[in-house]
């Protein structure tokens, strides 16, 4: 498929997510979405301003987007999206499903995709129900996620919309990137070289009191 089709195409996966720093478990999953749904694009979506965070605890809206740019620009298939960065105010999912579908017209079908932890707390968030109208939630759960708890705390009618897929690479996550990097630990293979390279460039999740990355995490 050419790359303006590609761009032009009207189903689409939607990853949402904090992306605190995006890794390679990300960008597994999306290409899993991609192939089970057929879908000529995924749209990486970094939250501007996570609705349920505290804003000082996350990393800077820019510095997430580029991270993604960085660890999506070899795939044709991926884009990272500014929409929610750009938009002033927390950044709720429903806006964010609404404006994508007035971008793009009549037939527009959306997969929004999200963590499994996320979308338990989904009756939470803005409009909870008109999501479920607007896109096909698909809940990627970790080896060991309760499915049950998805109809016990949302109900069986909710729970029937969504689609529960099991996280590729399910031991990394965000969290333990950062933990590593604040104890000046190895975050190699987790996730692309260009981000690590960024992570270690901006001293990001550092605690002022480790010693420098060994060296082997440096480019030569
Ligand atoms: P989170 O707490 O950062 O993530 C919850 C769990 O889901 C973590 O284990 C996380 O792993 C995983 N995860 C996050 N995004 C994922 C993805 N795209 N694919 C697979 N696993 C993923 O949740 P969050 O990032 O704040 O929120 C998730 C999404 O829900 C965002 O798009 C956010 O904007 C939306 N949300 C909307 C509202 C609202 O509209 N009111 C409220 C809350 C959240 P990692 O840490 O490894 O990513």
């Amino acid at each position: 498929m050419a790359t303006d089709e590609i761009a032009r195409s009207r189903r689409l996966a939607v990853m949402g997510g904090t992306f605190d720093p995006i890794h390679f478990a990300h960008l597994l999953i999306a290409e899993d979405v991609r192939r089970r749904f057929r879908l000529p694009r995924v749209l990486f979506m970094p939250s501007g301003q996570p609705p349920h965070k505290d804003e000082r605890a996350v990393t800077s809206a820019e510095e997430r987007y580029i991270m993604a740019l960085l660890a999506t620009s070899d795939n044709p298939h991926f884009e990272v999206s500014r929409l929610e960065i750009d938009r002033p105010g927390p950044s709720y999912t429903i806006d964010t499903l609404r404006a994508l579908k007035s971008e793009l017209g009549e037939g527009a079908q959306l997969y929004f995709v999200t963590g499994a932890d996320a979308v338990l707390e989904i009756l939470t968030w803005r409009q909870p129900d008109a999501i479920l109208d607007e896109a096909t939630l698909v809940a990627v759960h970790r080896p060991g996620f309760d499915l049950a708890r998805l109809d016990e705390t949302l109900g069986a009618r909710r729970a029937s919309k969504i689609t529960v897929i099991e996280a590729a690479l399910a031991n990394i996550s965000s969290t333990m990137i950062r933990e590593l990097a604040a104890r000046g630990e190895s975050i190699r293979y987790l996730t692309p070289r260009p981000v690590i390279d960024y992570i270690h460039k901006h001293r990001l999740y550092r605690r002022d009191e480790v010693a420098p990355e060994p060296l082997e995490e440096t480019t030569a």
